[in-house]
């Protein structure tokens, strides 16, 4: 034997050795492959061509034919089609960069499952070869509805004790307010101490408005829930309406040394709104700025116009929410304090339905605020809303404002 033909031997050798080498790693990967927990399919433009055990598993396909062989489009809803097209023109062009998304799709019987889907090109035959891995996400989204399930009624428990809570402090100071009053009248008190009567008369009233104002907001949130909150549109001059507001809690802001500052850039401005809704916000936004703001702090009410909107912010000086309770706070039964011993009245239902009233009007409602600091909340109202009708401010004066801010606020003591 030459030189050459052992070089030759040598190479066939070697070559046949990595043959069985790849053949037999090849054979592994196989075996992985099939074996993997995860679902792992093959698709040729749009059929599917390898399907392993684990999704077979999960699409509960009968036979290998219930999968290999169908179109992909088999097991796609209708509402996802275009995403999955959109997806896959990605991985045809190589760009589609294989993460995984959650998506809903059909099995074999046509029963939705939710899956976790990555898929990459394979290779480009004639028709593009992609690979799709899914992941059974059932039991995660099982345990995430549970979750939820559960936040949602320790939230309900939450704002039924709150609830009981706030219906039975009013009550009993109505009740023992009416055992005094009793008192005093059998001891003709009342007779040489005029003030002691209004006082006593003061709080029955107080605390009827307290009551009134906690079925009034149940009844809003019910309303809105069921969408019969109807939203009454006229034509309002604006800075003329949230003045008249702004000026007729003075005597709440002083009682408290607070200072109320009204900056209006916005004049003669003629929108359609509902003014009974606009002020259910302005008072609601008020009384919580007044609620919590200490003693010698600000409360600054400023409308300015901008773009097609119309911009009313309620800032204050007061205790800021907190970054992580900001969103949260907008949600019905959300209270920053939840304690009995909080400092604070109130029920957690103002601002969700101030939210509802806003989002009625087209409007968007935004916080800045800085735990210390104070809180800004920014009402903005569409101008080009249709009205029904023009009113005078005449005409709207005449509706009783005061009875709805003694209403309104009624949490706050003056
Ligand atoms: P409540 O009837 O409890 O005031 P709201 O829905 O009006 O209900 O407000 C929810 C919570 O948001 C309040 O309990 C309070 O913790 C927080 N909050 C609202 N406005 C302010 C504000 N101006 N400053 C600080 N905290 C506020």
């Amino acid at each position: 034997m030459n030189y050459w033909t052992l070089i030759i031997i040598f190479a066939i050798s070697l070559s046949i050795i990595n043959y069985l080498k790849l053949r037999k790693s090849k054979e592994q990967y196989k075996k992985l492959i099939k074996h993997l927990p995860l679902g792992i399919a093959v698709h040729e433009g749009d059929k599917i061509t390898y399907a392993n055990d684990a999704l077979l598993k999960i699409l509960e396909a009968n036979s290998i034919s219930d999968v290999i062989g169908q179109s992909i489009w088999s097991f796609i809803p209708k509402p996802i089609i275009d995403e999955v097209q959109s997806r896959l023109n990605s991985a045809f062009r190589g760009v589609e960069k294989g993460e995984f998304i959650e998506q809903r799709i059909y099995k074999v019987d046509k029963t939705p499952i939710d899956l976790e889907i990555g898929g990459l090109l394979l290779s480009l035959k004639k028709a593009p070869e992609i690979l799709v891995v899914v992941r059974d996400i059932t039991e995660r989204k099982k345990a995430e509805k549970l979750k939820k399930n559960i936040e949602y009624e320790k939230m309900k428990t939450e704002f039924f004790s709150n609830l009981s809570h706030e219906l039975k402090t009013p009550l009993n100071l109505i009740f023992s307010t009416a055992q005094l009053m009793d008192l005093a009248d059998r001891d003709g008190e009342y007779i040489s101490n005029k003030d002691k009567r209004s006082r006593h008369n003061r709080i029955l009233k107080q605390n009827c408005y307290r009551l009134l104002r906690l079925v009034n907001n149940l009844i809003d949130i019910t309303k809105a829930d069921s969408g019969y909150l109807h939203l009454n549109l006229e034509e309002y001059d604006i800075s003329q309406l949230v003045s008249n507001i702004v000026f007729s809690i003075e005597d709440y802001t002083k009682n408290k040394d607070i200072e109320l500052f009204f900056e209006n850039s916005v004049n003669n401005k003629i929108i359609a709104c509902d003014a009974d809704k606009i002020e259910r916000i302005l008072l609601n936004l008020l009384s919580n700025a007044i609620k919590f703001t200490n003693k010698g702090g600000k409360i600054s009410v400023n409308i300015t116009e901008m773009n097609d909107n119309i911009q009313i912010s309620v800032k204050d000086t007061g205790i800021g929410i907190p970054k992580e309770k900001q969103i949260d706070i907008f949600n019905r039964f959300i209270q920053v304090d939840k304690s009995f011993k909080r400092n604070h009245e109130g029920s957690g239902i103002g601002l969700s339905i101030v939210k509802s009233m806003v989002a009625m009007h087209n409007g968007k409602i935004l916080l800045n605020s800085e735990v210390g600091v104070g809180s800004e909340f920014i009402v903005i109202l569409p101008t080009n809303l249709e009205a029904e009708k023009a009113v005078t401010m005449e005409q709207k004066l005449e509706k009783d404002l005061v009875e709805k801010i003694n209403i309104e606020f009624s949490d706050i003591y003056s």
